[in-house]
């Protein structure tokens, strides 16, 4: 195999999907590439990510070829070349998480990133998800003093007083 220069890159997740947090892949045309990755083609890694709704970015690039990239991946540790993780505080891993006494993860003592790859709800979810159940996003009505005033006589389904006595 000859070996085509071109580039290899590294995409950065914004969240972990899984304990994937990064993707790193090898290009002619970087442009054209992401482009694809965009659309959910040529990495299945990114590809299920965005369907998770993951979004990510181009962390950093090399002049390269295949086996460039094939060696980078091998090596692994991709957080240690790329710029996006290195000023970020170390994550505990799952297994490390503060629990409570029933065993499910703390949420006081957790942050939205260590809960979201714990696959609990952060702060942000757990929010729509609470208003999403009293109905304030659905449109629902929370309690009944919501539901504005009562019927008036201008009310198009209440009949003029008299009128069924009188047709019968
Ligand atoms: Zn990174």
């Amino acid at each position: 195999m000859t070996a085509v220069q071109g580039t290899v890159y590294l995409v950065h997740l914004d969240r972990p999907f899984g304990h994937a947090r990064h993707y790193t892949g090898f290009a002619l045309n970087l442009t054209r590439r992401l482009a694809q990755h965009r659309r959910g083609k040529g990495a299945h890694l990114l590809a299920l990510a965005q369907a998770a709704g993951i979004t990510w970015q181009l962390a950093r690039t090399w002049e390269g070829t295949r086996a460039d990239e094939r060696r980078l991946k091998q090596m692994g540790g991709a957080s240690r070349r790329c710029p996006m993780c290195g000023i970020t505080p170390r994550v505990r891993r799952v297994c490390e998480l503060p629990r409570n006494t029933d065993g499910s993860l703390s949420r006081a003592r957790t942050t939205d990133a260590e809960k979201a790859a714990a696959g609990v709800m952060t702060a942000a979810q757990l929010a729509e998800h609470t208003a999403l159940r009293y109905g304030a996003i659905s449109g629902r009505p929370q309690r009944p003093a919501d539901r504005g005033p009562l019927p008036t006589a201008a009310d198009p389904w209440l009949l003029p007083a008299g009128t069924l006595a009188g047709a019968r």
